[in-house]
């Protein structure tokens, strides 16, 4: 029937727009009297329907009588709900539980053409794949005084997306406190109460990655399109956006977008909104609109009852001191955590020994060395350069700037807080420097620490990425 469809076509339009236009689309199947075809995109779709409804009405009456009605199914996953596998692990036996979505929306055009009984209003099948994990739901995800006012905040919203003022809900935390898994949850929930809602969850990088990719395929519009066909929009690390201006211009107007039709927003980044450095002002504001919730290093009480629940959905015993051990020395990061009981798992299945208090020591003693990273001082000249947003050759030159001077005078601190070098050996390593120099800037940095709040804030924020 669809070979027919076009060869009548073919013969009324020119050869370009034919190749064009109808080339790309798919028949996807006949029932009774209605073709589904598959176009590449919405834009596509609103492109058929505004110059060539009339011509595609002509060539499906005479193929299928005057009831013929067309059904347009908008293919996209290919280019933006991608079907790579996460970012976190994820079983494969999970992966068929994230089933694809379906959505019916209804068709608003000027086109008056559109409410022609021909085309069937409101038939746009979409399919968007939700990109949830499953196995981060909030069953598993447990309470403790660190996050219960994200957890619930992401409770209420699950509850009513869209119809709270936590809109947009901003989770934010360090690493490994939960921000994914709670995302994920609130994702999750979602889905299940609200099936019918197109749910996305997607890392700020992997958005980031798109947008790049749409851009060089001149393909923006679809892009934004595809962005405001979804109620729900989770993304996660929007910390990753800093200093990148056009990423972070279209994700503005999605989502002025999204919350202008009460679609909810769900972000989650390492700092507060505060403290986001190379973000637009008027993001920034955006996100300040609903709720942000601190997740925290989970406390003693907390960290317990996750070890135990992970023992428990594993189905293995441990004796309780020595949960009690684990949880006493790692403290700030749930991810290692629980890597550490894993590893104590396998340890001892592996070697068939018992979980004995010196194996935990063992395990926990080289899982803190393993995750503390090795300093060295090109690392802090790397990292403080970035910090300050300057190239590590500036940071090393001559230059006499303030601010530039203040970026080297830190890293000479930290060169001599966090590694075994000598004052003399930091010193030529950052830009040839004498020894008398590195002892200036480690003083001066002392003394500014205590007068200057902002200088301060350097200190802290650099320390942290330090240790
Ligand atoms: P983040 O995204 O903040 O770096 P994740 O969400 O990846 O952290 O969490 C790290 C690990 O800790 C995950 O395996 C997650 O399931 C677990 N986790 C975090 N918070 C909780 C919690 N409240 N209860 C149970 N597990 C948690
Ligand atoms: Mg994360």
């Amino acid at each position: 029937v669809w070979k027919n469809c076009l060869a009548f076509i073919k013969d009324n339009i020119q050869p370009q727009a034919f190749k064009t236009w109808f080339e790309p689309i798919k028949p996807i199947k006949l029932s009774e009297n209605a073709l589904s075809i598959q176009v590449p995109s919405k834009f596509f779709y609103e492109w058929l329907e505004e110059h060539y409804v009339k011509l595609l009405k002509v060539a499906l009456t005479k193929e299928l009588g005057e009831s013929a009605k067309l059904v347009y199914i908008i293919r996209m996953e290919n280019t933006y709900g991608n079907k790579e596998p996460f970012t976190e692990k994820i079983p494969s036996s999970n992966r068929g539980a994230m089933a694809a979505q379906e959505m019916d929306v209804p068709i608003k055009s000027k086109n008056p053409e559109l409410r022609n009984p021909f085309v069937i209003p409101g038939i746009r099948n979409i399919k968007i794949e939700s990109q949830l994990n499953p196995n981060y739901n909030f069953d598993n995800f447990l309470e403790g005084d660190s996050n219960r006012l994200a957890r619930s905040a992401g409770m209420a919203v699950a509850n009513k997306p869209g119809g709270t003022s936590f809109n947009p809900l901003l989770v934010f935390g360090g690493v490994g406190l939960g921000k994914t898994h709670l995302a994920h949850a609130i994702g999750v929930e979602i889905k299940d109460k609200y099936p019918e809602r197109t749910v996305l969850y997607i890392s700020a990088e992997k958005f980031t990655q798109q947008y790049i990719e749409s851009v060089k395929k001149n393909t923006r519009n679809d892009f934004i399109h595809f962005y405001q066909l979804i109620d729900v929009l989770i993304i996660d690390d929007v910390q990753f956006l800093s200093g990148k201006s056009g990423t972070q211009d279209v994700f503005f107007h999605i989502f002025n977008h999204l919350h202008q039709n009460g679609k909810q927003v769900i972000l989650t980044s390492d700092k507060a909104p505060v403290d986001m450095q190379d973000i637009e002002q008027r993001l920034l504001s955006r996100f300040k609109w609903g709720l942000s919730a601190e997740l925290q290093s989970p406390d003693y009480e907390t960290r317990i009852s996750i070890l135990k629940n992970k023992l428990y959905r594993d189905g293995v015993e441990i004796p309780e001191d020595i949960i009690e051990y684990v949880a006493k020395h790692i403290k700030t990061n749930i991810r290692e955590l629980e890597g550490a009981i894993i590893s104590l798992i396998a340890q001892s299945t592996l070697n068939k020994r018992e979980v004995t208090i010196e194996l935990a020591q063992q395990v926990v003693e080289k899982f803190v060395k393993n995750t503390k990273r090795e300093v060295s001082i090109d690392y802090i000249q790397k990292v403080v350069s970035d910090y300050f947003e300057m190239d590590v050759a500036t940071l090393q030159s001559k230059t006499r700037k303030r601010h530039i001077v203040q970026a080297r005078q830190l890293a000479m601190f930290f060169a001599k807080k966090f590694t075994k070098a000598s004052l003399a050996s930091i010193g030529s390593q950052i830009g040839k420097r004498d020894h008398a120099t590195v002892l200036h800037a480690c003083k001066t940095v002392d003394n500014l620490a205590e007068t200057d709040k902002q200088f301060r804030k350097y200190i802290d924020d650099l320390t942290k990425k330090f240790s």
